[in-house]
């Protein structure tokens, strides 16, 4: 061993810009960049995305497969800084370009042209084959009727067609049996039907105003300076844990009820922030001017019912096998039968079934 070698330990590092793993103790070593994140830096600096999904590729013709790597495309800093700021940019650009337009920037869908009626006709005769075909039991005809979908699809969108063409054998889903039970302490809302536009009134034949809106979450508690609850003992944590956790959800339920009740399609920039309590809240700039009577109309009457499992009741106890998820069922279920139950009789404990709580409406600042 050369004394060069037997040199490079961490000591001489900083000169050398080497280390020597195998002579560094675990708390040195636990300093030492993680090859993730050294890859993570690099991604930043360059701007690309730091967790590209792998998508598969299949050219129909030829069969090769191909791995592309796919940006995230998440909005959220923590996440990907170069995917939210590239977002964040698009987002300035389209509301400098958009914001003042006063025309609908979208122009109505051409109509359909007489080859595209016919291909679709011919499509649909095509289905109602495969589906006789594959009562029968005729397989061959069935990989024919197939092959022959195939090249009508592709002369489909050839001409420019564009939304979901029915598959031959769509997977068989579980419908999802949806609740519409109504809250009954909630006011109705007044509903006007959407129509296509996105440019707000004018006033006076020149002003077009806007909206700024703050939607704030409910007081569970009066807080100090910093945000901590004045009396634990009465301030509703369990409220605000909940509220937080479905605010995205009631969020989209208010621009939802929005649209419907001003009758317009609303468009709008916005941001969520905590506040000091830890409660998010969101402001949002829309276009357009919507009176603020009826605002305050729609977010008494914006709630969001949550089916959920209980969150303070005990389900499972230490030494307990917990729930495992069930992909056919689409749930959690109970992997542990009842003891006193038959076997025949046993139903999987569904997590999906059990509602617990709504989270109140918001309320405007
Ligand atoms: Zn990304």
């Amino acid at each position: 061993m050369t004394s060069t070698e037997t040199n490079l330990g961490i000591a001489d590092a900083a000169e050398t810009g080497a280390v020597d793993q195998e002579r560094m103790t675990r708390a040195e070593r636990a300093t030492l960049a993680l090859t993730t994140d050294v890859a993570q830096d690099l991604a930043e600096q360059h701007g690309v995305c730091v967790r590209p999904l792998a998508r598969r590729r299949i050219d129909t013709t030829t069969g090769r497969v191909d791995v592309v790597p796919v940006p995230c495309g998440s909005t959220r800093e923590d996440q990907c800084r170069p995917c939210a700021d590239k977002a964040r940019r698009l987002r300035a650009v389209q509301c400098r370009q958009g914001w003042h337009l006063e025309e609908e920037p979208l122009e109505d869908r051409n109509p359909p042209t007489a080859e595209q009626r016919e291909l679709l006709a011919a499509r649909a005769d095509l289905f109602v084959a495969h589906t006789e075909c594959k009562a029968n039991g005729d397989m061959e005809a069935c990989e024919q009727i197939a092959e022959s979908v195939t090249e009508l699809d592709a002369a489909l969108r050839a001409p420019g067609v564009r939304g979901r063409l029915a598959p031959l054998d769509p997977p068989s889903a579980i419908a999802k049996r949806r609740s519409t039970k109504r809250r009954q302490d909630a006011p109705n809302l007044p509903r006007r039907p959407v129509q296509k536009r996105t440019v707000g009134q004018v006033f006076g034949g020149r002003y077009r105003p806007s909206t700024f809106v703050t939607l704030t979450l409910d007081s569970y508690g009066r807080v100090d300076a910093d945000g901590a609850a004045l009396d634990p003992d009465s301030y509703d944590y369990r409220r605000a844990a909940r509220d937080a956790i479905h605010f995205p959800a009631l969020l989209d339920r208010f621009w939802q009820n929005t649209r419907r009740c001003v009758g317009w399609n609303v468009q709008y920039f916005g941001t969520v922030e905590p506040q000091r309590r830890g409660a998010p809240h969101f402001h949002a700039a829309l276009r357009g001017s919507i009176p603020r009577a009826e605002l305050r109309q729609i977010i008494v009457a914006t709630y969001h019912h949550v089916w959920w499992p209980n969150h303070d009741q005990l389900v499972y106890e230490a030494g307990d096998r917990g729930s495992v998820w069930d992909s056919r069922a689409k749930a959690f279920v109970d992997p542990t039968p009842a003891k006193s139950c038959p076997r025949s009789t046993r139903r999987p404990r569904s997590w999906t079934t059990r509602r617990t709580s709504s989270p109140s409406g918001s309320r405007c600042t």
